[in-house]
């Protein structure tokens, strides 16, 4: 049986894959926080180049990958899928498990698929320096290699807690060139508002949003960079999953099913969106699950509604499950999972019932991370965690019913950066958090002023 299936580099998909084009109910536009009207292309003008822009509002189904950024993509792409034999077997499954490993990136996940597009473009539009943020330190450590790739200086403002407690990411990222800042920092009038009301802030990604925001908004010379949630990101995301398709061609399977774990949004969509064409335009049965943490569960248990994408509220306001831009989520490992929002896209088809949503707790997303690594050699993040816990759900449930399904999960990083989440666990430090009814209704108050008349 074929482990391990590659493609060589000139079976790289030529195009992203835009779903937009074949949704049914179009997602709803972002509005402007001061007029409640839709946000046009002008509003995002100082934040983001203009072809980033209009693949943001694009509604064509398929967008050329330029040369350049095929030509970056092939240090690591295409990526492998393997079929997990190993998993199967300690399992004891007639199910056919296959993952697709983004691990093999120059930063360790998914996140350089979309940071290389996006230097790119603000490579072709002669801008100078790029500001984001950063968590627990993935977005950051791609966009800072993307950055070196174009000439382009790079400023990260990381959250404080991983600043303070997780050094490596640090320093992969000066490694590749960037100026990395503690946030909340005293560089910006966000950083510094925080810190007069609370100077031991630890900070959160909210906070770190809005102070990359402020400085790209204030100089000409400097954009803003996502690493999730925006149309145009999950959209180069897409690569995956055509990759997918086009070695499930060779082994002669579709999925029944796609997993993937859910932060902002970015990594599910790669996975499964190409597959998901497959059900919004000729009726194929396949379902798409994305996993999100227990104690940040927007999709299972937030609400539907426009929200500020930062804490300062600098952003447009967009369509999404959220648990409200001021919410902070427990401090869990999984630190790419804990954003308060879903992106617009995947939040309009989880309404849609076109895809579904579990939340899982930390400890079970160990405990299956573990098995698999002894199972299959690779030790995967504590985010890719959340969606081998739940292909461990479906198989028993394949089990149960007596079928075998084919199983397709996004191994979307390695956790070789996160030990000090995987000693916490065999520690006996970690615990689940479950959020109370009492702080979500807290959080979600703030929200309700938001929402157009
Ligand atoms: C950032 C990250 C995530 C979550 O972000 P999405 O946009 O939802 O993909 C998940 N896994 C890893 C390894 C990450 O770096």
């Amino acid at each position: 049986m074929q482990r391990k299936i590659l493609l060589n580099e000139n079976e790289m998909p030529h195009h992203w894959y835009n779903i937009v084009s074949d949704m049914e109910n179009k997602p709803l536009p972002p509005l402007h926080p001061g007029t409640k009207q839709p946000a046009g292309p002008a509003d995002l003008a100082p934040l983001f180049p203009m072809e980033l822009i209009m693949q943001e509002v694009s509604g064509e189904r398929y967008i050329e990958i330029p040369d350049e950024v095929r030509d970056i993509y092939k240090i690591w792409r295409p990526t492998p899928l393997y079929r997990a034999i190993g998993l199967e077997k300690m399992l004891g499954t007639d199910c056919k498990i296959y993952y697709k490993y983004e691990g093999t990136s120059p930063s360790g996940s998914h996140k350089p698929n979309t940071a290389v597009a996006q230097a790119y473009y603000n490579k072709q539009e002669g801008v100078k320096k790029i500001a984001t943020e950063t968590g627990a330190g993935q977005w950051g450590t791609a966009l800072s290699f993307a950055c070196a790739q174009f000439g382009i200086e790079c400023d990260v403002y990381m959250v404080k807690v991983s600043y303070e407690q997780k050094p490596y990411r640090k320093i992969m990222m000066n490694n590749f060139g960037a100026n990395v800042y503690a946030s909340p920092s005293t560089r910006t009038n966000a950083g510094r508002a925080i810190l007069e009301k609370d100077p031991q802030s630890t900070g959160s990604l909210g906070i770190a949003i809005s102070e990359a925001v402020e400085i790209a908004a204030s100089d000409p010379d400097t954009k803003y960079a996502l690493g999730s949630v925006l149309n145009h990101v999950l959209l180069h995301q897409t690569i995956i999953g055509q990759e997918c398709e086009k070695q499930l061609e060779y082994t002669g399977d579709f999925p029944d099913i796609v997993i993937a774990p859910l932060g902002g949004g970015s990594n599910f969509a790669g996975i499964a969106f190409p597959f998901l064409k497959h059900k919004l335009t000729n009726g194929n049965k396949v379902r798409c699950i994305a996993v999100e943490p227990a104690s940040c569960p927007k999709l299972t248990r937030g609400k539907f509604m426009y929200d500020f994408g930062d804490t300062a509220g600098y952003t447009p306001l967009l369509p999404m499950y959220t648990l409200g831009h001021n919410f902070s989520p427990a401090a869990i490992h999984a630190g790419g999972l804990r954003y308060h929002g879903a992106s617009v896209l995947c939040s309009q088809l989880l309404k849609d019932g076109l895809i579904e949503a579990v939340a899982l707790q930390q400890l079970e997303c160990f405990e299956a991370g573990v098995k698999f690594s002894k199972a299959e050699g690779i030790i995967p993040a504590p985010e890719a965690t959340h969606a081998i816990a739940q292909v461990m759900h479906e198989v028993e449930k394949a089990k149960e019913e007596g079928v075998s399904k084919t199983i397709l999960f996004n191994l979307c990083g390695h956790g070789f950066v996160d030990m000090q989440a995987y000693a916490d666990y065999f520690d006996g430090k970690l615990v689940d958090h479950v959020l109370s009814d009492e702080d979500l209704t807290t959080a979600l108050a703030e929200v309700d002023a938001l929402q157009p008349a």
